[in-house]
């Protein structure tokens, strides 16, 4: 049986007294990209924090290659919804940021630069990046260390729907070049479906996992393919078996609608 990059094992998260993660095990293999979904506030970053070794404040334990996570480990690459560039630091240093000053200057640097299509952006500030270029910037930055597994959280909510099309490519070009395992964390269930292999479902109060829909596709994929439409309806119903019934939280509307009048079309003649 092969190892998995990352083994995922939560007994139990709280934030003070309030228990935000009940027991929970996710594995992931090498070359996967698994995308994980759920409500707000299901505990989603709390999850990708922990996996990143960001927050250690939890019963379980977490494995990246067989070892504990740990703070700015090359072997973890994270980016986040918004492209956290420093502002006094040109595009390449920001993406050779793991190196210190002047890690601008390193070859790799520049070869993923070209990746992402900003070779020519190496000396240009961060304010002067639209927000899709930022965001390549970003990716690139998350890619310097050669993780093996990079972290996604809503990276792409922030960008208008073309660029994000466009950036979901770019992310699974340069996966693939690089062999980087994804998990990712969305919102956008077409996002979700399109990009990954497994789509993991989050339900809420305490977060745990309700499901999950494997995609059935090999890669390039089309977007109109209705397989992925039917990933995305199984990861609705998921979606929906986690979720409280909005009718228990609402008992009114549960109740049998008032009849309908007939329409008295001599009271609309003048209207018309
Ligand atoms: P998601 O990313 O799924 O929207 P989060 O992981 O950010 O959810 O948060 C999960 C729950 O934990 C939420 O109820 C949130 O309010 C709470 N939470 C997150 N971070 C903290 C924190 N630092 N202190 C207290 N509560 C927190
Ligand atoms: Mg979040």
């Amino acid at each position: 049986m092969t190892q998995s990059l990352l083994r995922l094992r939560v007994d139990e998260k709280r934030f003070q007294s309030r228990r935000v993660i009940d027991t929970l095990a996710l594995d992931i293999h090498a070359g996967e990209a698994v995308s994980l979904v759920g409500p707000s506030g299901c505990g989603k970053s709390t999850l990708l924090r922990l996996v990143a070794g960001l927050d250690a404040d939890y019963a379980g334990e977490v494995r990246v290659k067989g070892a504990a996570p740990q703070l700015h480990s090359p072997d973890v690459g994270f980016i986040f919804q918004e492209p956290r560039l420093l502002p006094w630091l040109s595009v390449a240093d920001n993406v050779g940021f793991e190196l210190g000053p002047g890690g601008g200057g390193h070859p790799r640097v520049r070869a993923l630069l070209e990746e992402v299509g900003l070779a020519d952006f190496a000396d240009a500030w961060p304010k002067q990046l639209s927000g899709g270029m930022a965001q390549r910037a970003a990716i690139a930055r998350g890619l310097f260390t050669q993780p093996a597994l990079l972290l996604l959280d809503e990276p792409f909510s922030a960008v208008d729907a073309f660029t994000r099309m466009r950036l979901q490519d770019l992310l699974l070009s340069v996966a693939a070049r690089h062999g980087t395992t994804l998990l990712l964390v969305t919102h956008d269930i077409d996002e979700a479906a399109y990009l990954s292999d497994r789509v993991v479902v989050m339900g809420s109060n305490p977060g745990r996992i309700v499901g999950e829909a494997r995609v059935p596709l090999s890669r390039p994929r089309d977007r109109r393919d209705p397989a992925l439409a039917r990933v995305e309806a199984e990861v609705l119903g998921l979606l929906n078996g986690g979720l409280p019934d909005p009718l228990d939280l609402a008992p009114d509307l549960a109740a049998a609608p008032p009849p309908l009048k007939p329409i008295d079309w001599a009271s609309l003649q003048f209207a018309l």
